[in-house]
């Protein structure tokens, strides 16, 4: 009986790990659960599954059925737990993580701003305490099962694929009068709202180009990106005699859950199969052809390297929350990266930033993004 503990399991990730885990409650058992303010739907859980340690963020609540944050880390920490699914939204579960990953636990990190802003001390700790960190996201869940077996030696790239979102095919000046609905729309995928903005702006895939470099220490002309509308091939690999290995599914994240938590045994995750004959197109488009400037901020940001990932992400996120408070139009979110970014660029570069430097970098650009709204608008 392997126990596990969830952040973040009121949100799209977490509802699904709790289903993979209900589907094999041999094996599983929730030990704790962490959400921010969604009360009702925490303790529902805890209830249905009876789970002692319950944590929610928010400061708001002070109810005594919930346990401190500190608490929690705790048990994370503990002997009683073995493995931590990661599905906060946002770098702010990156605390918790690192906590999760100096104890040397089984990490499943669906949560990637994270990964994006601190990916290398993450998984320098992880070699030195030894945690096993299995990627969720479905692309690097992907990539992860195609390199089972091979050697570093042998790959010569990894190519992660995109769906394009629901904007595939408009030009830049077509995306300023967007609405958020239109934007929330994804045609093949259920997430939560930021990952939808990420996804409708492409800032997701250059979230994803920065968590597969940590994750697979890879440079940036080692990752390819190919819009693939179909989604079914989730992400691919190359290897120097030109193969190529790909993983096909259905789009369902309980397929990526299901593989971190069995791994490397395959345990039931609820997907139904995928019918190749009702999926008998399978597309691929380049990426440079798409008007969107979300990739060349990824790559720039791995060019300056440093604290760079990390004012990205933390500028995206501001903008995204803007957005979806109605206070910014959708083409603004990637002024306000540009803008952020060329202005770390030109005052400072912090190269093998630490911890504490990455989290101030964070904080400055927010503050950063906040005031160039604030002065433009
Ligand atoms: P959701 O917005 O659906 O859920 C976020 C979860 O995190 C909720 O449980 C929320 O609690 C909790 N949370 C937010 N802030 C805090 C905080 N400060 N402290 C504690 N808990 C907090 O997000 P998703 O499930 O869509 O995404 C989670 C992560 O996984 C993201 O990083 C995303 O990029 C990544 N991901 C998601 C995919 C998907 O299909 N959804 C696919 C690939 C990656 P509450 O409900 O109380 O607000
Ligand atoms: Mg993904």
């Amino acid at each position: 009986m392997k126990n596990v503990v969830i952040l973040g399991s009121t949100g799209s990730i977490g509802k699904s790990t709790i289903e993979v885990i209900e589907a094999n409650k041999d094996d599983f058992f929730i030990a704790g659960l962490v959400a921010k303010s969604n009360e009702k739907l925490l303790t529902e859980q805890a209830e249905k599954f009876n789970v002692k340690n319950v944590c929610l963020t928010d400061q708001n609540s002070k109810n005594e059925k919930f346990i401190s944050e500190s608490k929690m880390e705790d048990l994370i920490v503990g002997d009683q737990v073995d493995i931590v699914v990661a599905a906060i939204s946002g770098v702010v579960g990156l605390k918790t993580i690192l906590k999760a990953v100096k104890a040397g636990k089984r990490v499943l990190i669906a949560n990637k701003e994270p990964l994006v802003a601190a990916g290398e001390i993450l998984m320098r700790e992880a070699e030195k305490y030894n945690s096993e960190i299995i990627p969720i996201d479905s692309e690097h869940c992907a990539i992860h099962q195609c390199l089972q077996n091979i050697d570093k030696k042998d790959l010569s790239k990894v190519i992660i694929t995109c769906s394009g979102g629901p904007f595939l095919g408009k030009k830049q000046k077509d995306l300023k009068e967007i609405s958020i609905e239109d934007a929330l729309n994804h045609p093949v995928w259920k997430m939560g709202n930021k990952n939808l903005i990420d996804s409708a702006t492409l800032m997701n895939k250059a979230l994803e180009i920065i968590e597969a470099k940590w994750l697979f220490n890879l440079s940036s002309e080692e990752i390819d990106v190919i819009i693939h509308p179909q989604s079914i091939i989730h992400s691919m690999i190359e290897t120097t005699d030109h193969s190529i290995l790909a993983v096909l599914s259905e789009p369902d994240m309980k397929i990526c859950i299901a593989y971190g938590l069995g791994y490397p045994n395959k345990i039931k995750s609820l997907s139904k199969p995928l019918n190749l004959i009702e999926n008998n197109l399978l597309e691929f488009i380049d990426i440079n052809q798409i008007d969107f400037p979300s990739i060349k901020f990824a790559r720039d940001a791995l060019v300056s390297g440093g604290i760079m990932p990390a004012v990205m992400n933390a500028a995206n996120e501001i903008a995204v929350e803007r957005f979806i408070n109605n206070e910014i139009k959708f083409d603004l979110i990637f002024d306000i990266i540009e803008h952020v970014m060329e202005k770390f660029d030109i005052e400072e570069s912090i190269i093998d930033p630490t911890l504490d430097q990455i989290i101030n970098a964070d904080e400055k650009a927010r503050l950063t993004s906040v005031k160039y709204i604030n002065n433009i608008q």
